[in-house]
């Protein structure tokens, strides 16, 4: 399979004729190719985007509302491709890509509703003015997502920059980029007019690089590592670049003793290691009341005991790691943890399940006896690696939760409702679940705090994200 970019609705090889690697990880083979792109692309890509802007931006709402519904049926329609696209590609298994492929469609749909909704404010001044604020398109927009989650991710970008009537030029992860490339025909297909979404495919040092460069993306939405969103920052902010940075994550997930504990147990399986601990949402530190530590831990232990690693295509609950590199980083930490004084509970190993020796596979692991200030447990694994630690106040659970540099989501188990409005509040995170876990509305305000991010994505916040307010006032 070899891809190409999307430029003015055609697909285009990269002008210097270059192609990077592309492989499958759950046989840790090579499996296609995919354009080595450099700024002479994204440059063709951005003049494009100039060019179609003005028209789309004037399109009627109700038009811009049929095109990206249309977009959200295809894929739809295209779920099982998709998916299985999605799955070969990044390593989740299929069962949790059909399920990634829905909000995919969501988020289209839910942002098409948006551009029929949408509307701004006015400020009246007793009887001597009436300001109105008008929320335009910002123009040709940056979109640049990770591997984690790729097109649920890229889709939730794209699809409120073209709500506003920006026009788009974007990035998906150079490990994951097929789902990105099948978007761009089913945007043709839905009738999307060229040069409204351009997709220019390769490294983030590059392509990613050209496009939050150029001076003519005045608004770049950034989804990924906390390393590459400060130096993202670094290049955009003298540019007086409009910026969303959705960054890493090192989540408690925090059990009270008088929790629904079975309930509590069940999610945190998910939690922990759903799409092989791969979700910026995921819970890492699992701290328990130490009344139930006990039984939580050995409970814990016995159901991650059963899930199965495999085959992402097969009926696995765990499948692969994205690529050799992280592979390796995973694996990097669980010798740390050793090292830092933690104890294995289950997992801690690479797995080679049969027929598919090559692959990247970890055990899902838990650790326990980690100092809550460790780097293990300060630093972002992204993998299915959990800490399990024992705690006895709030106060105290508290502090270890908010000591680390992140402040993405924390997830809370209780049934004592003052306890968790208590927790909520002192919590310095950007999203908090009570009793649940992912738990979506897409109306909420998503994003994190401190190095977990900067601005927030999601219903008006995005489509305020990706217009400028300009007021107009008028003397009566
Ligand atoms: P990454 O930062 O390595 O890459 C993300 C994207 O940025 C890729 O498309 C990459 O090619 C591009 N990129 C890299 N360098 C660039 C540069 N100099 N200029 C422009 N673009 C550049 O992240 P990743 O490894 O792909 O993803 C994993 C990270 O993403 C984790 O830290 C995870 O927590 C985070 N994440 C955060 C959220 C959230 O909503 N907060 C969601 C998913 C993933």
């Amino acid at each position: 399979m070899k891809l190409s970019n999307f430029i003015n609705g055609a697909f285009v090889a990269p002008i210097n004729g270059q192609y990077l690697d592309n492989f499958q990880p759950s046989t840790g083979l090579k499996y296609g190719e995919i354009p080595d792109s450099d700024e002479a692309d994204v440059v063709l890509a951005v003049e494009a985007a100039k060019k179609a802007q003005p028209a789309w931006s004037n399109t009627p709402a109700e038009e811009k509302f049929k095109i990206m519904n249309r977009i959200a049926e295809l894929i739809d329609a295209k779920r099982e491709e998709l998916a299985k696209a999605e799955s070969i590609d990044q390593g989740k298994p299929f069962w949790l890509a059909k399920n990634e492929m829905n909000r995919a469609a969501q988020n289209f749909r839910f942002f098409a509703t948006a551009t029929m909704q949408f509307a701004s404010e006015s400020h009246a001044m007793e009887d001597k003015a009436i300001n109105y604020t008008l929320r335009q398109p910002i123009g040709v927009v940056g979109c640049i997502s990770p591997w984690n989650l790729p097109l649920y991710l890229f889709s939730w970008k794209i699809a409120p920059a073209i709500a506003a009537g920006n026009a788009v030029v974007a990035k998906p992860s150079e490990f994951t980029p097929v789902t990105a490339f099948m978007l761009c025909e089913i945007c043709n297909e839905a009738g999307l007019p060229p040069g409204v979404l351009n997709v220019v495919h390769g490294l983030g040092g590059k392509a990613g690089q050209a496009i939050v460069e150029s001076e003519f993306t005045k608004a770049i939405s950034f989804t990924g590592g906390t390393a590459t969103g400060k130096h993202l920052a670094r290049t955009a902010a003298p540019m007086f670049k409009k910026l969303s940075l959705e960054l890493g994550g090192k989540n408690p997930n925090i059990i009270f003793a008088d929790a629904d504990l079975e309930k509590a147990i069940k999610t945190t399986v998910n939690s922990s290691f759903m799409n092989q601990g791969e979700i910026c949402l995921c819970g890492s530190r699992v701290f328990v009341q130490r009344s139930v530590y006990n039984e939580v831990r050995d409970k814990l232990v016995a159901e991650v005991n059963k899930l199965t690693i495999g085959n992402p295509l097969d009926e696995n609950r765990i499948g692969a790691i994205v690529s050799k590199p992280h592979f390796e980083k995973v694996l990097s930490y669980i010798a740390l943890a050793k090292e830092e004084g933690g104890v294995i509970l289950t997992g801690g190993k690479s797995v080679q399940p049969e027929g598919f020796e090559n692959g990247w596979y970890i055990a899902p692991t838990i650790i326990e006896n980690l100092p809550f200030d460790c780097r293990c447990n300060t630093e972002e694994i992204f993998g299915p690696v959990i800490s399990i630690t024992p705690f006895d106040t709030e106060e105290e659970v508290l502090m270890m939760a908010n000591a680390t540099e992140y402040g993405l989501a924390a997830t809370i188990w209780t049934t004592n409702l003052n306890t968790a409005h208590q927790m909520a509040n002192k919590l310095q995170m950007g999203i908090v679940w009570v009793n649940c876990w992912l738990l979506r509305d897409l109306r909420t305000p998503f994003g994190g705090t401190k190095s977990s991010g900067v601005g927030r994505e999601g219903g008006w916040e995005a489509m305020k994200f990706f217009t400028e307010p300009k007021n107009v006032c008028i003397a009566l």
